[in-house]
């Protein structure tokens, strides 16, 4: 992907167009590479005289390190990996690499041409291909109340890929902050994770004019990846005038990429959120391994009271020093417990909670012990919520380490498609007088599913022990 930037000249100019140099403080003379960890940014100047006078940066993402990147993030969806418009297209990636590479530009600053970085003059900006998810309107409706004149030209006749040039009289630093913030807006990439310190960074590129900005609720919850709090975080701030991040502004270089949501924190989310809307406070995590989801739990204050159960000693005692049990106030150890036991022998010890989690756990389990377990948590302990989250074997296709039809871990004793998770549900709900529903985790595809599935069960008001 492409961005040029051209201050346009006219022979009566007081300053040559190759000035842009000095603002972009990036010799017009010289082809220059930065290493992004992902695959490299070029700068170099197609034309350099003075009259005219353009810079390109040129974005040359490598395909298989964004993969080997989202392996280490313990993606699963891999083929997606690939085969994905990523490399190719403007995304975050286009803002990291303006923070890399025109770092005193964004912050407004030049040494040698002060004056200049410092006054609107006229730009024109051209980005290619840019995914405007949102249609050219959309395009229009976010440049358009900055001041630019927008031009968009599609590039791909079945995908919103466009070439967008965009003229305006315009701080250079304003100008990078737009595209900075704005393009990842178009792109509007989902599926990824974003932490509290990108309220940071949006405030600190935005502060000034997003405010103002007709469409700043929709601009905020998409570039916070539709994170709730963090939105209400940035518009709160926002409109309180809070201009603290820009005191960040020079720590661009700590930029981060965006990490994708992990499976993991996909399903730790669904489950709590699952939990959270039916109002529980008794929760027990059932083969909590290594208390992954009670780390999570915990900080809800809403749960009372917290305990994980596994087979395996060594699960209890990693999860043990996760959670550092010991260090626990004795207020605090009510609330919080482990206990070593197996889920397909009644134990007294499971009643009394409202809840109960099997978050990848019944796929551990041989299928002939799968009644006793059920008897177990739904007969015996009988809460009157019942999690259960397997992996949904359709979807493994879709992982490439899983195409020879293994599966997805070597302790898994079988995987069911959704059908046969539905078929076991609904039989199992029956049985024991709960109703059953469910919902996808992660992205649900049109033809495979999701790679985890939910089975929400509540006990029937009449139904079941209490
Ligand atoms: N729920 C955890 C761990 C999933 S791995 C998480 O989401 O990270 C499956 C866990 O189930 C393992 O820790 C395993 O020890 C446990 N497990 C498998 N069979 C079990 C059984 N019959 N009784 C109790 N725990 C069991």
């Amino acid at each position: 992907m492409l961005l040029t930037l051209t201050p346009p000249r006219d022979a009566a100019a007081s300053s040559p167009a190759t000035d842009l140099g000095y603002l972009l403080a990036k010799n017009p003379a010289r082809v220059q590479s930065f290493d992004l960890g992902v695959g490299e940014a070029h700068v170099y100047y197609p034309e350099a005289t003075p009259v005219r006078c353009t810079a390109a940066l040129l974005l040359d993402l490598d395909p298989l390190a964004l993969v080997k990147r989202a392996r280490r993030q313990g993606r699963h969806d891999l083929l997606a990996r690939y085969v994905n418009d990523r490399p190719y297209v403007a995304s975050s990636f286009l803002s990291v690499a303006l923070t890399r590479v025109f770092r005193s530009a964004l912050a407004g600053q030049s040494r040698e041409r002060p004056e200049l970085a410092a006054a609107p003059q006229p730009f024109e900006a051209t980005v290619t291909p840019l995914p405007c998810r949102g249609g050219e309107a959309f395009l229009r409706r976010l440049f358009e109340p900055l001041g630019y004149v927008v031009d968009a030209e599609r590039v791909a006749p079945a995908a919103p890929y466009f070439r967008v040039t965009l003229r305006a009289e315009v701080r250079l630093a304003d100008l990078l902050a737009h595209l900075y913030v704005l393009v990842p807006v178009l792109d509007d990439e989902k599926h990824y994770w974003v932490g509290s310190d990108e309220v940071d960074k949006l405030l600190a590129k935005g502060g000034a004019w997003l405010e103002a900005h007709p469409l700043r609720e929709e601009i905020a919850r998409r570039y916070l990846k539709r994170q709730g709090r963090l939105v209400r975080e940035a518009l709160a701030r926002l409109t309180a005038g809070d201009d603290s991040a820009d005191d960040t502004a020079g720590d661009a270089e700590e930029e981060t990429l965006e990490k994708p949501l992990s499976l993991n924190q996909q399903r730790y989310g669904a489950v709590l959120a699952v939990l959270k809307s039916a109002g529980v406070s008794r929760v027990v995590d059932l083969g909590c391994g290594e208390g992954k989801l009670l780390r999570v739990l915990r900080g809800e204050p809403t749960f009372t009271r917290l305990v994980g159960v596994d087979v395996s000693p060594r699960a209890l005692e990693v999860a043990a020093r996760r959670l550092r049990l010991d260090d626990l106030p004795s207020s605090q150890r009510e609330r919080l417990a482990l206990m070593h036991g197996a889920l397909t022998y009644v134990d007294a010890r499971l009643a009394g909670f409202d809840a109960a989690c099997l978050v990848e756990v019944i796929e551990h389990v041989d299928p002939p012990r799968l009644p006793d377990l059920a008897h177990v948590v739904f007969g015996a302990a009988a809460p009157r919520l019942v999690v259960v989250t397997p992996p949904n074997v359709e979807h493994t296709v879709r992982d490439e380490r899983h195409a020879a039809g293994a599966h997805r871990h070597r302790d898994h004793r079988f995987e069911w498609t959704r059908a046969e998770l539905r078929a076991w549900a609904e039989d199992v709900a029956t049985r024991y007088g709960y109703g059953v529903r469910f919902a996808p985790i992660g992205p649900d595809d049109p033809e495979v599913g999701p790679p985890t599935q939910m089975a929400i069960f509540e006990r029937a008001a009449d139904g079941g022990a209490s």
